[in-house]
């Protein structure tokens, strides 16, 4: 069984004193546990004070974005070739940016390439918008994003991204609706079977799939334990030290119950 991950998306929350101090506390009162991999997405500013601060035993950094290309003439933005060394991870096709940043399915393509090009492990963002899951679109949206995403990687490649199932109506941004885990085990299957059709089973097996969408401390249990869910993004809740602790804490909880079974 891989290391589950549980990652914090901090979105445009956070100045450079207030992730400090929320590091601080989080330092504090992290648990750490062998097979949890915990990841902080701070905002770009803060990621170097950051990185200063928190032990990479048991924390690791995440870009929340970078551009596709490794430099040039491109005023505003930052690559995953200035970021490497610096983050371990960078979420790529968060539903916010190919919505409010009309980000395609070709440039998410472009920025997962770049990422793993660049030895930066991509934590790829999928997932239907509401209109889409009542028409019955759910499988075919995830088909198209997923297979466009990976389509440049080999075998061995994609075994390093991170899969991050997110159904745009369950995000708190969108309204936030609770999403049944039993219908995000459908999903979280199809997710692997998709990857298994594409590269075989032994290399789906090996990749990462996520949950996320107002995932807290009260419901994550509920999906870290569905068949085949290696972890959670987390957003809104993660901004509370606490909830974030108590979600790590739940998945070491529904890790151990797993193994007995
Ligand atoms: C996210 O930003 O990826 C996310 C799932 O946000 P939230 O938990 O706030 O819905």
């Amino acid at each position: 069984m891989s290391r589950s991950l549980i990652v914090a998306n901090w979105k445009m929350h956070f100045n450079i004193h207030d992730a400090s101090l929320y590091v601080h506390h989080f330092n504090k009162a992290l648990n750490y546990h062998r097979s949890i991999e915990v990841v902080l997405a701070p905002s770009l500013l803060t990621l170097q004070p950051l990185s200063l601060q928190i032990d990479r035993r048991k924390v690791r950094l995440a870009a929340q974005n970078a551009y596709s290309k490794d430099d040039g003439p491109y005023t505003g933005e930052v690559s995953f070739t200035m970021l490497s060394g610096l983050v371990d991870y960078a979420i790529v096709g968060h539903s916010e940016r190919r919505i409010y940043f009309a980000e395609s399915l070709e440039l998410i393509r472009d920025k997962v390439t770049a990422a793993i090009r660049n030895d930066i492990n991509p934590i790829l963002c999928i997932g239907e918008s509401k209109p889409e899951k009542i028409a019955g679109e759910t499988k075919r949206v995830i088909h198209d994003q997923l297979i466009t995403a990976v389509s440049d990687l080999t075998a061995e490649e994609v075994k390093r991204v991170n899969i991050a199932y997110e159904p745009i109506w369950s995000i708190s941004t969108f309204g936030g609706e609770h999403a049944d885990p039993t219908e995000i085990q459908k999903t979280i299957d199809y997710i692997r079977y998709q990857i298994s059709e594409l590269y075989g089973a032994s290399t789906a097996s090996e990749v990462r799939v996520l949950y996320g969408g107002s995932v807290d401390d009260q419901d994550a249990g509920g999906y870290l334990a569905l068949d085949g869910c290696d972890g959670a993004l987390v957003g809104a809740a993660s901004l509370d030290y606490e909830k974030f602790v108590s979600i790590i804490d739940t998945a070491q909880s529904i890790r151990l119950a797993k193994k007995k079974d």
